[in-house]
């Protein structure tokens, strides 16, 4: 499925954002399963954003090249050039070697280790690119637009097709040594625990990814639960299902929310210990299960982990920007990367 929006544009504005000038800015996503493209005036709104599956046909190259084609298409059908713009954002999976300017080890993207992803795709683009870890991205887009505003420590956490953890403290990204945080999702939960996408076991990402929580309803969900019901065969179970089918009291979904919540709480504990934030939010999976199957739960969990005078004050939300999320967090690579980053 694909869809596209337009708004009006208005030219010939200028503004700043942190003392540095800002024009039209182009942001992409590239997620684990859909490509999402935008477009943000220079007051930072958006004025057009297309999205589709995301394919990944073996040859980067080539995938690259429809991604920039399909970039392209959505500027010109907007009445802009590239020189209307400063910067295209990258919002990519795992971690990124800034050096470089490409990803390393997407355990999401096998066969784009060695792409040199900045430099291509501002060959493609005619425009500078900015790279940014996509869980970065997300924490940045929450904190500039959605229910992060204001914060001056915010954790976001994203279960879609991976785990990931961005963080802004202090009222800045936080990338860590080298630009290489944010990868929560691999940190290990269970030593013995569930194989990971990145090959170890017992990774975060084993239990709340949508990637592996989909392998394992495969294989056990039962054939006369209601998940099944409503994917119409276990072969094609997702979390989406189990969110519909615990919302109808459906027993073994309701003890598969149990089972996520708990994990997504141990997560948040050990997060909320290390780094005391004001406002957790939590995106895809939590955001679609919702309060009863998702927020209610994991607070009361994580009330009964966290000491009290960590946990006051914080707040446990779900994402601000719903499923324009990904328009912003390609949008916001761009604008960060404008205000000084490692990705110049
Ligand atoms: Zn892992």
């Amino acid at each position: 499925m694909s869809g596209v929006c337009y708004h009006p544009v208005r030219r010939n504005h200028q503004r700043f954002f942190q003392g540095f000038p800002i024009g039209f800015q182009l942001g992409i996503d590239l997620g684990g399963s859909k490509l999402a493209i935008a477009i943000a005036d220079p007051d930072g709104r958006l004025i057009a954003h297309k999205t589709r599956p995301s394919r990944f046909s073996g040859d980067p190259e080539a995938d690259l090249s429809a991604i920039a084609a399909d970039a392209a298409d959505l500027v010109s059908e907007s009445g802009l050039t590239a020189s209307d713009f400063d910067a295209a954002g990258l919002s990519v999976p795992g971690p990124i070697d800034h050096e470089r300017g490409a990803i390393l080890d997407p355990p999401n993207l096998p066969g784009w280790q060695e792409v040199p992803l900045r430099a291509r795709m501002s060959e493609l683009l005619g425009l500078p690119v900015r790279l940014e870890n996509d869980a970065n991205a997300a924490a940045l887009a929450e904190w500039h637009y959605g229910a992060g505003r204001g914060a001056h420590n915010l954790v976001y956490l994203t279960m879609s097709t991976g785990v990931g953890a961005g963080l802004i403290l202090d009222d800045r990204l936080y990338r860590g040594h080298r630009g290489r945080a944010s990868e929560f999702g691999h940190a290990c939960v269970e030593w013995e625990g569930e194989r990971c996408g990145c090959g170890r076991r017992g990774c975060l990402e084993a239990y709340l990814g949508g990637a592996a929580w989909t392998r394992r309803l495969r294989e056990i969900t039962p054939t006369t639960s209601r998940v099944c019901v409503l994917a119409g065969d276990r072969g094609l179970v997702l979390p989406e299902h189990v969110v519909a089918a615990a919302g109808e009291g459906d027993a073994f979904a309701r003890e598969e929310m149990g089972r996520f919540n708990h994990y997504l709480a141990r997560a948040i504990a050990a997060l909320t210990f290390a780094l005391a934030p004001e406002v957790v939010v939590l995106g895809t999976i939590a955001a679609a299960a919702g309060e009863k199957l998702c927020f209610e739960p994991v607070r009361a969990l994580v009330d009964a982990q966290v000491w009290p005078t960590l946990r006051d004050g914080m707040r446990i939300v779900p994402s601000g920007l719903g499923d324009k999320l990904p328009y912003y967090a390609g949008v916001c690579a761009a604008i960060d990367g404008l205000a000084g980053s490692l990705s110049d």
